[in-house]
Formats: C-alpha cells, structure tokens, sequence
C-alpha cells in the first residue's frame, strides 16, 4: 500500500503515518486487518481511534503513543526511567574505569613485550558492557537491528533501481 504520509489531521486509517517504533519507517493500514504495520520495522499498530492511539502488538509492556495531529507523543512515559538511564550508566563507566585504572596503575612498562594488552582489555571490557546496555534496549522496544538494516538495504535498492529506470 503506498500512500502520502501524514503529518497533520486526525489519525486515520487510509493514511500513512511515520512509524512511532522505529521513526523511520511508514505505518499503514493491512489490507483486511485493522492495523497498521511497518514498512520497515515491520512492528504492527492497533489502532484505536476515538482515543488517537496506536499500541504495539504483543508488546510487553504495552507500548502506545498518541498521535497528537501532527506528530506521535509519548502520553505514558513508557521508555526508561531515570533509575534505568543511571544504571546503564554505571554499568557502563565503571567495570571499564576499574579495568582501565588498574591497567593503568599496575601495568606493565610501555617497553613490555604485552603492553598492547591491557588497554584492549578496557576497550573489550567497554565494547561488552555496551553491547549489553544496547541489548537490553533493543529487547525493550522490540527492536532488531539486523531485520532493521536488512529492511532498510530493501528500500535502498527499492530507490536506487526505480531511481535508474
Ligand atoms: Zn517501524
């Protein structure tokens, strides 16, 4: 279904809106159902439109946004909280400074035939926690980043190949 996308007015289902999961993608009614699906993401929408809302299917916890005619708002607060933003901090910050200050403080000399290894550890300890904290976030919204990219490299070739004709 190809349809413009919508950026003022009331929620609609024979309109296309931009996808509240993903902001990039383009949220349109399916043929036959009453919601709308992703384009990219491939998420779907209940609609529920005497309330302007649409709230992802089989999401845990419900995520919903509220389309406020021109734009989706976040009516619940649902992302993570501050508590969550602090620990995803934390855990970011120090196992990599302990690890980095005692490589620092205990390491070997720079002439040292291993020198090389204390300052990968840091970033290896980094990179994992990193992972970590994006995992946790990408399970939250129900994100995958490989369905996500291989989406976007469709409509890239989607463009570039009605771009050449
Ligand atoms: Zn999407």
């Amino acid at each position: 279904m190809h349809c413009e996308l919508s950026t003022t007015g009331r929620l609609r289902l024979d309109t296309a809106y931009r996808c509240p999961a993903c902001r990039f993608g383009r949220i349109a009614m399916m043929p036959l159902m009453e919601v709308m699906a992703c384009d990219l993401c491939r998420h779907m929408f209940d609609v529920d439109l005497t309330k302007q809302e649409v709230k992802m299917n089989g999401s845990l916890p419900p995520l919903s946004w509220r389309w406020n005619g021109r734009t989706w708002h976040d009516p619940f607060a649902q992302g993570p909280n501050r508590l969550d933003k602090l620990v995803a901090l934390a855990m970011l910050v120090f196992p990599a400074a302990l690890v980095g200050g005692l490589a620092w403080r205990f390491g070997p000399p720079p002439d040292a035939p291993l020198a090389w290894l204390p300052p990968l550890w840091t970033a290896l300890t980094f990179t994992c926690h990193l992972s970590c904290v994006l995992l946790a976030v990408c399970s939250y919204y129900q994100f995958s980043p490989l369905a996500f990219g291989k989406a976007l490299m469709r409509r890239l070739r989607q463009r570039l190949a009605t771009g050449s004709s």
